[in-house]
């Protein structure tokens, strides 16, 4: 299987190539060619499977160039019970409703953000043997909180990598801040940046693909890579765990083969959404795709409307993580959606950087409807929400997770469709316990580790040993720079400025 560029259809390049470049010279992102399909024969097979077993099947199927031992080597080391909470990986829950809560955040972060980034330095690393023999892969990371923290555990001391994380020095929450500044590793930096999540990832596509400091990091025998969702080899991942899922519900005989289900995605940058959307079309029986938002609604208004205006006031809200207005995963989404037209996709977002809109035409929107719905709520619902769930069915979800909930219900309430839904649970409720104890005790604990211990009184939950540790480790990153001299960081970090 082959991967072309979303602005340039013409390119084709292998995953090891996709996966160790991260995004195309010309600014486009990486897609394969085709989808492939699963058969009834393929379900079948992969229903009996454990988590691993059915992630190396899928994998397979997409990383062409890989060997099968490989592939086994890199889902075997990240998916172990070493790592996350049970070889189930991504855990279910039933509410009493009859919801299922797919908590993917049982890793070593407590985001889900694990679920790609657990693996990715694998995928990369043997990308990078096959195609960039002998160079130091240079990752750069923008985060708004849990992508930062979660590729910095899985690619800290890996040989031949280093790797640097930006993040909006007042848009994370306390916690997250201080999973990233006590990072440990040899070859792992942080630093914080005055702007907000955008201004990051911006900063950091420029850096990519700046052709002077490209060829700077080349003479020294460097070259960068992304482990941002724009990178496929975060995608992939992800797509794993919804054709996982589905396949573990029909083994617990909760749906029957073929039962369509709707599917809920807390959303910010698009890359968890886009993943069941290409399980949907690889042949997974998905209804729904419900998009949700917090008051970043600018996806929300895209999908009602078709058209994407990110000119409107950033908010900086208890779901920080979706704190997003340039959702760069869409771009995937409306490459396939508008029949890969490259032309058209280079010319939106030369719209989106020029004048901050685009509109796209009738025809995808049309598609857009079919499979898509989207909704929002602020930050006051999402709180309700929490403590709405926690009184009901005494399961508590974080802010993130809760907003998909609220839209949810909101769905069910004005489109009447009773089709059964899987939640996507995207964090653990202790990287955020303030908001949460806030939304079902009215109030919380001043320090953070008491702030951990009130929330297990609450919940009986057990507090998450990878946050409680964090109160002893050293804080080793305290640098900010402002957005125009992340450049200069870089450079520094690797010696070259
Ligand atoms: C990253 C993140 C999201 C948003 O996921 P996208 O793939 O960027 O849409 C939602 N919730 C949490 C907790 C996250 O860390």
């Amino acid at each position: 299987m082959l991967y072309n560029s979303t602005r340039n259809s013409e390119l084709k390049v292998s995953a090891a190539q996709a996966i160790t470049q991260g995004i195309s010279v010309e600014g486009g992102l990486f897609v394969p060619e085709e989808l492939p399909k699963l058969n009834d024969a393929d379900f079948e097979q992969l229903i009996d499977k454990s988590y691993v077993e059915r992630a190396i099947v899928i994998l397979a199927k997409f990383l062409t160039d890989f060997s099968d031992v490989e592939i086994r080597y890199c889902a075997e080391n990240a998916y172990t019970d070493k790592k996350f909470k049970s070889n189930h990986i991504a855990e279910l829950s039933c509410l009493l409703d009859g919801t299922y809560m797919l908590e993917l955040w049982h890793g070593p972060t407590c985001a889900f953000k694990d679920m790609a980034l657990q693996i990715l330095p694998y995928l990369l690393t043997t990308s990078a043997k096959k195609v960039a023999k002998g160079k130091k892969i240079v990752i750069l990371v923008a985060t708004s909180g849990d992508t930062g923290k979660a590729a910095l555990e899985g690619f800290k001391d890996v040989p031949d990598t280093q790797i640097l994380v930006f993040y909006p020095e007042d848009g994370v929450s306390a916690m997250q801040k201080r999973q990233m500044t006590t990072q440990e590793g040899k070859n792992v930096a942080v630093s914080a940046i005055e702007g907000n999540f955008d201004d990051a990832q911006t900063g950091v596509k420029q850096i990519f693909t700046d052709p002077k400091i490209v060829a700077k990091l080349a003479e020294n025998n460097m070259m960068f890579s992304s482990a941002n969702s724009i990178n496929w080899g975060r995608l992939l991942p992800q797509i794993v765990y919804y054709i996982s899922t589905y396949c573990e519900l029909v083994k617990d005989e909760e749906i029957a083969m073929g039962d369509l289900v709707n599917v809920v995605v807390p959303t910010g940058n698009f890359g968890n959404i886009l993943a069941a959307y290409y399980a949907k079309k690889m042949g997974v029986p998905i209804g729904k795709l419900i998009c949700a938002s917090n008051a970043n609604n600018v996806l929300t208004d895209f999908i009602k409307t078709g058209t994407y205006n990110k000119i409107r006031d950033f908010h900086t809200t208890i779901s920080p993580s979706m704190d997003i207005l340039i959702s760069s995963n869409l771009e995937r989404l409306l490459y396939d959606l508008c029949g890969r037209d490259d032309k058209k996709i280079t010319e939106w977002f030369r719209q989106l950087g020029e004048t901050g809109r685009y509109t796209v035409d009738a025809h995808v929107m049309e598609k857009l409807s079919e499979s898509f719905f989207a909704g929002c709520c602020d930050d006051e619902q999402t709180k309700e929400t929490i403590k709405k769930i926690f009184d009901q069915y005494s399961y508590l979800c974080d802010t993130h997770t809760a907003v998909a909930v609220k839209v949810a219900q909101d769905y069910k309430q004005e489109t009447g469709d009773d089709r059964k839904m899987i939640i996507v649970s995207t964090a653990s409720p202790y990287k955020f316990a303030p908001s949460v104890l806030s939304a079902v005790a009215g109030q919380a604990a001043e320090d953070d580790y008491e702030q951990l211990d009130q929330l297990e009184e609450l919940s009986k939950l057990e507090i998450p040993k990878a946050l409680a540790d964090l109160k002893d480790k050293e804080v080793r990153f305290t640098g900010s720079v402002k957005k125009e001299n992340m450049e200069q960081v870089v450079l520094a970090m690797l010696g070259l400025a």
